[in-house]
């Protein structure tokens, strides 16, 4: 059947943070889309709390880090305590080198950033359909046949269209329907979270967890309201979970953290199960799985929500070029191959820390209460310990390994250059004249930067010829060196002449040590190939 123009190319289901930054690049990307959710309004609670330097990094290319910062909290201490006893405490900010405009895990309740996100795509003409309910869909290799059941009508909509995406969380029906296994196991422990205002004698600002046999008690601050998290004793996973009260929370936390604590202006309180599970394939022909309908973990370094971020900017560029521009489909298949191998890695390292955490296994636990401080002191006197631990929760050294669309050619190059951010490694920004690099970033998708010696010399009339044939998708940037963008040549490794390409999710595609634009141009051909009708 012939997709109706009235039909949308893309299908997303769900609107949760997923979803909605899904919406987002696709609206920028000129992509025509639906967004679905079954709910009749968007969450009001906090859950996910900590936004990661790589999820900064888009919004700001989206346009929105600034009402991010606006209203979320950062420059936050963290402090862990064994038995009462504070163990340490350290700066989320102290990113040491890691040349991002972003140098903090900012703090704002997921409700909060939904809100920003909603905004967003209703001031650029996108719009969520609300009490729309996903109930199954096929598909063959022309288009997906969606059945969309409208709560507030009871009516029933079949939707036709080219892809459809899965965001649509941890009980994914896009999943479900798919066959496909989550894979992996539920925490045995059960959690309390409350939103809610803390008066006890530690600062507001600070984010505070509490360690000791009793269980884990963790403060979060939040823009207006403060957000507790503790493990409540342990519950066998049938068990009928009571919803505690104001004052059992106030109980379990004065045992782990042996101060006095009140509890007031409750917003929410929730007890939960935790799981740590994924699917082992992220695409099915023409529908994809992201964010949690793909992997769920504990919120251990708060990725949960920052992963499915980073999931839908890996995909929605790929999707643009083959629907826009006729790409390679197996361009899409380099979503499930680069982000299922990070979201693999990030389950099992979230997993191992949690466990380490929360375990009830008495020799275990002695252990981690003796050594964890030992550890941790010597952890944290090491500069470049602490580090690792930033480097991991910011998400800014995640790296795809290379495939036919991420590669470098650097023949005969010097230490510099090999020292330089590789292909597949995030693009690190750098101040430039009155701006930055990164400020250069939002106008078209992709990125072409010419670093050239004083000596050397371009082909001007391939470049303009690469500029007029991708004049959509790529914004050519020169560079001699100078004083002003001396910093800039130091982060790329660039001591003579060398070309980079940064994909829209902010990685680098392709880069070369030189300036023979024939290999750039190859790289371009390549990625944007008109194949047989998608
Ligand atoms: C206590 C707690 C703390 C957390 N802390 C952090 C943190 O600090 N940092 C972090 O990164 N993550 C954190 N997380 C995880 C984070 O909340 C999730 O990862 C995030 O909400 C996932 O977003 P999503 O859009 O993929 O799915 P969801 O937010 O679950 O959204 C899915 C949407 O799909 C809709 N939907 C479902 N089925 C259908 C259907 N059939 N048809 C139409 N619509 C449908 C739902 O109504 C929902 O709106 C935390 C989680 C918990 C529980």
């Amino acid at each position: 059947m012939e997709i109706d123009s009235q039909d949308p190319d893309v299908l997303i289901v769900g609107a949760g943070p997923t979803g909605l930054i899904m919406a987002c690049q696709l609206l920028k990307l000129g992509v025509r889309f639906r967004i679905i959710d079954k709910l009749k309004d968007r969450i009001h609670e906090s859950r996910a709390f900590a936004i990661q330097s790589r999820s900064m990094e888009i919004f700001q290319n989206l346009g929105l880090s600034a009402e991010v910062i606006k209203l979320a909290r950062c420059g936050v201490d963290f402090a862990f305590f064994i038995n009462g006893k504070k163990q340490i405490e350290i700066k989320l900010t102290e990113f040491p080198d890691f040349h991002t405009p972003f140098p903090s895990v900012y703090f704002l309740p997921q409700n909060e950033l939904e809100r920003i996100l909603i905004q967003f795509l209703e001031k650029k003409g996108g719009y969520i359909e609300r009490e729309k309910e996903l109930l199954l869909f096929s598909q063959n290799n022309k288009e997906i046949e969606a059945v969309i059941k409208n709560k507030h009508t009871e009516t029933i909509e079949n939707i036709h269209c080219a892809y459809l995406i899965g965001c649509d969380g941890a009980h994914s029906t896009v999943r479900h329907k798919l066959d496909l296994p989550f894979e992996g196991a539920s925490y045995k422990q059960s959690f309390i979270l409350a939103d809610a205002s803390v008066s006890w004698p530690f600062p507001e600002n600070k984010f505070l967890l509490f360690l000791n046999k009793q269980g884990i008690f963790a403060h979060i601050p939040l823009t207006k309201i403060f957000s507790l998290i503790i493990l409540a004793p342990r519950a066998s996973a049938n068990e009928k979970l009571s919803t505690p009260t104001l004052i059992d929370i106030e109980n379990i936390a004065q045992r782990v953290t042996k101060k006095p604590i009140k509890l007031t202006k409750l917003i929410w309180l929730v007890r939960f199960h935790l799981h740590h599970r994924s699917v082992q394939a992220y695409r099915r022909e023409r529908v994809f799985l992201a964010g949690d309908a793909a992997h769920i973990h504990s919120p251990v370094g708060g990725q949960g929500m920052n992963t499915g971020i980073q999931d839908v900017s890996n995909l929605a560029w790929k999707l643009a070029i083959v629907i826009k521009n006729g790409g390679p489909d197996i361009l899409l298949d380099t979503y499930n191959t680069e982000r299922l191998r990070i979201g693999n890695i990030l389950l099992k390292t979230t997993d191992r820390f949690f466990y380490f955490i929360t375990t009830k296994n008495f020799f275990i636990a002695q252990l981690r209460n003796w050594l964890l401080p030992k550890l941790l002191a010597l952890f944290f006197s090491k500069k470049n310990m602490a580090r690792h631990l930033l480097r991991f929760i910011s998400q800014l050294y995640i790296h795809y390994h290379s495939n036919q669309f991420v590669y470098e050619i650097s023949k005969g190059a010097d230490s510099a250059f090999k020292k330089g951010p590789q292909a597949g490694y995030r693009a690190p920004d750098a101040p430039l004249n009155s701006s930055t690099l990164f400020s250069l970033f939002s106008a078209k998708p992709f990125h072409l930067l010419i670093f050239q010696s004083k000596k050397s010399t371009i082909n001007s009339a391939h470049l303009k010829f690469i500029e007029n044939t991708y004049i959509d998708w790529i914004h050519i940037h020169r560079f001699t060196p100078s004083l002003n963008n001396k910093t800039l040549f130091q982060r790329y490794g660039v001591t003579a002449s060398a070309l980079y390409i940064i994909r829209p999710d902010g990685y680098i595609g392709f880069r070369l040590y030189g300036h023979n634009l024939s290999l750039a141009d190859n790289y371009l051909r390549k990625l944007f190939e008109k194949t047989a009708s998608n």
